[in-house]
């Protein structure tokens, strides 16, 4: 339980404020995240790592000398936004190009990706590693879908002492890659995690048992087991990680003995001399071990065990020194403080014409946002109670805190009269921006696709709409990359897309055609629970999600279903075709 904040939706950040107060020595506080506060030199590739919070050391914690150059920091077990990788890999870029190294979730795959097109196309040459550890997440031979959990150090530090030695991006990313495939990890879970202000842990595990092949974000554990003996505990976590060994694995190897938050380091330690014995046993040279917290998971009581089989290369860059707040190793000299520039004016000048019925197509689409957010609101536990069955329980209060912004975003931008196209566009960054994880990628890309299809027009048709609602259902496809049946959120949108353009097609107004679509959503969502999710975070448990729905689906139905009572009920515009939005169409200079 987490007992110390004043209020839990300020809760990362403001850690984050006090862990850069008190390490001021190694970090500095940048818009997104932390950067390196001493001297890089000149042309050495920056490693960017980062995540959500509450999984320190990770990701902060292992910004320094020889280890990271700048981490960006997300909201509580959500991943950071584009805008917020964005603008931590610039001031981490020391002019060697970028190395982006993070776990692979869906969230941070999109949110992380969509920086490295943006510093790419700015010609600061990004590349990206996903670490890939947890063999418990998917079979050896589909590595490339496992999530990263504590084998993020590996990764993360030999990339870290490559850069610092001076290599160039090429071989900084290449050792990153090897060692990722060498690494291999398994966790175990006593007792779920509860994020700050919730009143109950994302999972427990029933009394006497472990949960194998736990996440770090309270994702459950695959299976449970009666609580073994340290003994059989040692045994199980090794003999499943070498039977999971690379190719040309060798003898020697790193053991990572990782605390996920409240197992104490007495236990970790016991436990870390039985595993040296076995390891031992087989006929493996433990080199430079570690045993302590590493990657964490809030309050969550578990460990697990990673291995990374070393070659003459890699244990050069494992030996090397490091010097941040949480991972010191041998001796470097002391380096020079560094001025970090101010943070650049980014707001885009304002210099739109907002046409009459823009600026009226604007100011329902900012009403509409915030129908979106109460609905959003009244739902925030259930969300979170169905994301927390296969997934990380957070998709309640991600998309609250996105649709919070976004709404203020909207509200904003209508008020001064902007067009729609504005209005939506701004919304649609405060969202993805706020939100982080995959749902805030996914809906702030759609708000943003749907506010440039809306334009800033003299006047608008009803096919406007049609074409809105093709754009919105194109980002996220595009973005997500998720088929139908994948059980994620494209299961009710394409429906609801598929029932709208029929409806419009065939000349419904535009509130029967919502109202249409919105109940094929919701009808398709409900589906949901027939399926096995094949994306996204609850994807390594598909059995425990069989039954129930969708969150993001379920969430895309509840949205859909209040926007249509909303136009349907003339939005308290007397006399009004029906909706607001027939209004603003059928008539361009019409106000309020
Ligand atoms: P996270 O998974 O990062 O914790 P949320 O919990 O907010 O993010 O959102 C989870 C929802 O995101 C899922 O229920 C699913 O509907 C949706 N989702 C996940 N991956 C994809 C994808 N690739 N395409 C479309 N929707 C996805
Ligand atoms: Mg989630």
């Amino acid at each position: 339980m987490t007992q110390i904040f004043d209020n839990p939706a300020d809760f990362a950040d403001e850690a984050l404020d006090g862990f850069v107060a008190a390490n001021r020595g190694y970090v500095a506080r940048v818009d997104g995240g932390v950067v390196r506060s001493t001297e890089v030199p000149a042309g050495q590739v920056a490693l960017v790592i980062g995540g959500g919070s509450g999984h320190y050391p990770a990701f902060a914690g292992l910004v320094g000398a020889g280890l990271a150059t700048a981490s960006a920091c997300g909201n509580m077990f959500a991943s950071p936004a584009a805008g917020q990788v964005y603008r931590v890999a610039k001031a981490a870029n020391a002019g060697g190009g970028v190395l982006l190294s993070y776990g692979n979730y869906a969230g941070d795959v999109l949110h992380f990706g969509q920086a490295q097109l943006r510093l790419n196309a700015e010609g600061i040459e990004t590349r990206t590693v996903l670490v890939t550890d947890d063999i418990a997440s998917a079979p050896l031979d589909q590595i490339e879908k496992r999530r990263g959990i504590a084998g993020d150090l590996t990764v993360f530090k030999i990339a870290g002492a490559a850069a610092e030695a001076g290599l160039c991006l090429d071989d900084v990313e290449r050792l990153a890659i090897r060692t990722n495939y060498r690494t291999r990890s398994l966790g175990v879970a006593f007792d779920g995690c509860t994020l700050p202000g919730a009143d109950a842990p994302l999972f427990s595990v029933p009394a006497g048992h472990m949960s194998l092949g736990l996440g770090i974000h309270g994702e459950p554990g695959i299976s449970d087991h009666p609580m073994p003996t340290a003994s059989e505990l040692a045994d199980l976590l090794v003999s499943r990680l070498l039977a999971d060994k690379p190719d040309d694995a060798g003898t020697r190897v790193v053991a990572i003995v990782n605390g996920l938050g409240t197992v104490k380091y007495d236990e970790l330690f016991l436990l870390f001399g039985k595993i040296e014995k076995l390891l031992t046993a087989a006929g493996l040279t433990v080199v430079e071990p570690e045993c302590g917290e590493l990657v964490t998971s809030l309050d969550m009581s578990g460990l697990s065990l990673t291995l990374l089989w070393l070659d003459d290369e890699l244990e050069q860059y494992w030996a090397a020194p490091a010097d941040t707040p949480a991972f010191r190793k041998g001796n470097l000299a002391p380096r020079a403080r560094r001025e970090l520039a101010g943070p650049e004016d980014t707001a885009a000048e304002n210099t739109e014409q907002a046409t009459a019925a823009s600026a009226d197509l604007g100011r329902l689409a900012a009403a509409v946002l915030a129908q979106v957010r109460d609905v959003v609101v009244e739902h925030v536990e259930e969300l979170g109670n169905l994301d927390a069955i296969a997934g990380d329980g957070d998709h309640g209060i991600g998309m609250r805190r996105g649709v919070d912004a976004a709404a203020a975003a909207g509200e904003q931008n209508a008020s001064a009269g902007a067009s729609v196209e504005r209005v939506l566009t701004a919304a649609g960054e405060a969202w993805s921006e706020r939100a982080g994880g995959t749902s805030g990628a996914l809906w702030g890309s759609a708000v943003i696709a749907a506010g440039l299809a809306l334009g800033n027009r003299e006047s608008y048709r009803a096919a406007d709409a049609a074409a809105a609602v093709t754009a919105f259902t194109d980002a996220i496809t595009e973005l997500g990359k998720a088929e139908p049946g994948d059980k994620t959120m494209v299961d009710a949108l394409l429906p609801f897309r598929d029932a709208f353009l029929e409806a419009s097609d065939s000349g419904a107004c535009l509130s029967g055609a919502l109202t249409g679509a919105a109940a094929a959503a919701t009808e398709a969502a409900r589906q949901t629970a027939d399926l096995r999710p094949l994306k996204g975070r609850a994807r390594p448990l598909a059995e425990k999600s069989l039954g129930h729905p969708d969150p993001g689906a379920v969430s895309f139905g509840l949205i859909t279903e209040r926007i249509a009572t909303y136009i349907e009920s003339g939005a308290g515009t007397p006399g009004a075709d029906n909706s607001r939005l027939a209004a603003a169409a059928g008539n361009g200079a019409k106000n309020d």
